[in-house]
């Protein structure tokens, strides 16, 4: 019952003149450990938590791929991802995009999906990827393992921005890599202790707390994102509304001035980001540019009653 202590030390002594399980926490420590097993029980694989989504990332390219190498990433995937690719273009990293609905291209190292992408909500073809012989990667943050486990559809490796729905509360920054493969997951362990692109304890402690409500937080979210969805699309100002039919992320395309929109909803907060018990909204625009429709709200759905959240949303759209 309840959580295990936050352990911060550092080290821990020898046991008997020998390093024992912990010895230094770039290595290894308990509350990471005891965190890693709890995601790697929901996702059917190994889990290894870093610094951040974006950590867990770079982890993968730069442990599991070297100069030369290409990845074939999801188009209208989390924009940061392909940035960060392009960071190490100059060490000899190379991507495409391709549509993820259909078969990945030939001639690349790793595929990398996203389900559902971020801010488009499509979800990949898994078994086309599974037909490639390249390893798959999907990166799973705003569908969860409440959702969809991706080891279960033919991917390697897991993703998770467990800073989104696994932390839950908005106050942590996590990242985490499930690997069916442990070999794979020790290449990685090796290379999270030799880079430091490592997550402390009190971060992996909120993880922990935040699995305990992991599921009933997204089914409630998923109930009140389906509802939504439903009165976005007779909405008359609504063009689009993007939703995969499940978790609480959706975005939709206004007739009108979205950056009006998104600063006049009070109970929606006009914030980045995703996945927390609070709703945040936002145009995708100002951070991606031409990559997305200028009108594109991307909306995570909170904890907040359906009702005070559509009338926040009908109130703020134009009439
Ligand atoms: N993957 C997805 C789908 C995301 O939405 C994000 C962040 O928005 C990330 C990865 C990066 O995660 P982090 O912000 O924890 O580095």
């Amino acid at each position: 019952m309840g959580l295990p202590p936050v352990d911060r030390s550092t080290l821990w002594p020898y046991e008997d003149g020998e390093p024992g399980e912990f010895y230094y926490q770039r290595y290894g420590h308990p509350t990471g450990a005891a965190a890693e097993k709890a995601l790697g029980e929901l996702d059917g694989g190994t889990a290894l938590l870093f610094s951040s989504g974006t950590g867990a990332s770079t982890s993968v390219v730069l442990g599991l791929l070297g100069p030369g190498d290409k990845i074939a990433v999801a188009e209208g995937c989390y924009f940061g991802t392909p940035t960060m690719f392009g960071v190490f273009e100059r060490w000899g990293l190379e991507y495409v995009e391709f549509d993820q609905t259909g078969p990945p291209p030939d001639g690349v190292q790793l595929v990398w999906l996203e389900a559902p992408s971020n801010p488009f909500l499509t979800m990949p073809d898994f078994e086309a990827a599974a037909a490639h012989p390249a390893p798959v990667l999907v990166d799973a943050t705003a569908a969860t393992p409440v959702n969809l486990r991706p080891l279960e559809h033919g991917a390697d490796l897991v993703l998770h921005s467990a800073t989104k729905y696994l932390g839950g509360h908005s106050d942590v920054l996590l990242g985490a890599v499930v690997c069916r493969d442990p070999a794979t997951a020790e290449r990685l362990r090796e290379f999270r202790t030799r880079t430091g692109i490592v997550a402390a304890p009190d971060p992996a402690y909120l993880l922990l707390r935040g699995l305990k409500t992991l599921d009933l937080r997204v089914q409630r979210q998923t109930e009140t994102a389906t509802e939504i969805v439903r009165r976005l699309e007779g909405h008359p100002k609504v063009e689009r509304v993007r939703y995969p039919g499940f978790g609480g992320l959706l975005s939709f395309d206004v007739d009108g001035d979205v950056r009006e929109v998104e600063k006049s909803t009070r109970l929606i907060r006009n914030a980045t980001s995703l996945g927390g018990v609070e709703s945040t909204m936002e145009s995708r625009h100002r951070w991606e540019g031409d990559r997305v429709p200028e009108n594109l709200l991307r909306l995570s759905v909170g904890l907040e009653d359906v009702d005070a959240l559509w009338t926040d949303l009908e109130r703020a759209l134009p009439g």
